[in-house]
């Protein structure tokens, strides 16, 4: 009896995903814990179960190996380029004062050096291109700050990139679409310093104009399927076939509203429910986004009977392994950016669970090591310049 139990099939698949999952190197691309730590006053190395997506300790729980980390500031930051090298100076510290247990990565090299030595492996992104305020020297400097990519804009268009918000809902006051010269010129020093093109949140003339630019591998750093859920920060299928084409690959987002095309209305009756309470946070000069999104949190009830589970998102996964095959593909989770990831899935200490769905819809352990992170050191290698 005994042995029934200690080896019954379910023991053994729950041992074999646990150690695939541990053997496999895990890379993120995409978690707003920098932005999120200053909004909410914490930091990195702390124990910060059930007030973040994110901690140290869970990194290492989870088996993240690298995360990028994004370095983001919304358009009301008055200069956003300090603001960037603030959360790129909190980045460093928390590095600084764990230096056994957590290391800066620039490269491909240093990640192969963090994973040698079982140290968790920070590398920068930085989200939206109006960090740089509209000077390539700034692009440069992040760059030898360590920042490998660089998404061209956030939701709000540059003066030389239009956004998937703008181009979407404001098309008609806009004064040009896509990305302009500069915009190129962006694009192209991008490619020069060895930084990843981003084009997540784009809007789809950016996105056309850029690949269209890039002589390098792009990443969607954290976007899902537009047609499984058409939403527009996903990729259509022309896009999604046009970023394989490049070579580059399409990392999921974990937002609940990217996945499931219902989840947004349900969102939207639960804040009117709670408008008073958020209204009362948007007096307190918070963003109406982030007011939603504390109010949200503070009903974990509500909120979890809204959720579309775990295997919705893994269904964005298989769509796009089956339009372009499986080196397209990976995992851009946007953890402490979203107040709404899956069921199954409270934060980075549950990466364990992608892989135990992957095993258990058929992918092998060489496709399973693709989507958690070869593909993303395969873009990040053809854009290192040597
Ligand atoms: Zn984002």
């Amino acid at each position: 009896m005994l042995f029934f139990l200690l080896f019954s099939p379910s023991a053994i698949f729950s041992q074999n995903y646990q150690k695939l999952h541990k053997s496999a190197l895990l890379i993120d691309t995409h978690n707003d814990f920098p932005s999120s730590a200053i909004a909410k006053k914490v930091a990195f190395d702390q124990n910060l179960l059930g007030k973040t997506h994110s901690d140290l300790k869970r990194m290492k729980e989870g088996g993240v190996d690298i995360q990028v980390f994004s370095i983001f500031c919304g358009p009301e930051q008055a200069k956003p380029y300090a603001f960037a090298n603030q959360e790129i100076d909190s980045v460093y510290k928390w590095a600084r004062r764990n230096p056994d247990r957590m290391m800066i990565v620039y490269n491909s090299q240093d990640l192969s050096k963090a994973v040698r030595k079982k140290k968790f492996g920070a590398m920068l992104g930085v989200e939206g291109g109006h960090m740089i305020e509209d000077k390539l020297e700034n692009l440069e400097a992040l760059y030898v700050r360590g920042v490998r990519y660089m998404t061209l804009t956030w939701n709000n268009s540059t003066s030389w990139a239009t956004s998937a918000l703008d181009e979407t809902r404001h098309k008609d006051s806009m004064p040009h679409m896509g990305l302009n010269d500069f915009g190129k010129d962006v694009v192209r020093k991008m490619n020069a310093l060895g930084m990843i093109v981003d084009l997540s949140h784009t809007g789809e003339k950016t996105f056309w104009d850029a690949i269209n630019t890039t002589t390098k591998p792009v990443i969607a750093s954290h976007s899902c399927v537009y047609t499984l859920c058409p939403h527009r920060r996903n990729l259509k299928d022309d896009q999604i076939k046009a970023i394989a084409k490049n070579g580059g690959v399409i990392h999921l987002n974990f937002y609940a509203g990217f996945i499931d095309s219902t989840y947004e209305k349900k969102a939207l009756a639960f804040k009117s429910i709670h408008k008073a309470e958020i209204d009362s946070l948007i007096k307190l000069k918070y963003q109406p986004d982030y007011a939603g999104m504390i109010i949200l949190e503070k009903y974990p009830t509500e909120l979890g009977s809204m959720l579309p589970p775990l295997s919705m998102l893994i269904d964005h996964l298989d769509y796009i392994v089956k339009l372009v095959g499986v080196d397209h593909v990976g995992l851009g989770s946007d953890f402490d950016g979203i107040e709404a990831p899956p069921k199954g899935l409270k934060g980075v200490e549950d990466f364990p669970e992608i892989t135990r769905e992957l095993i258990s819809r058929g992918y092998s352990k060489k496709d399973i090591k693709k989507i958690l992170g070869g593909n993303f050191i395969r873009v990040l290698k053809a854009n290192e310049i040597h």
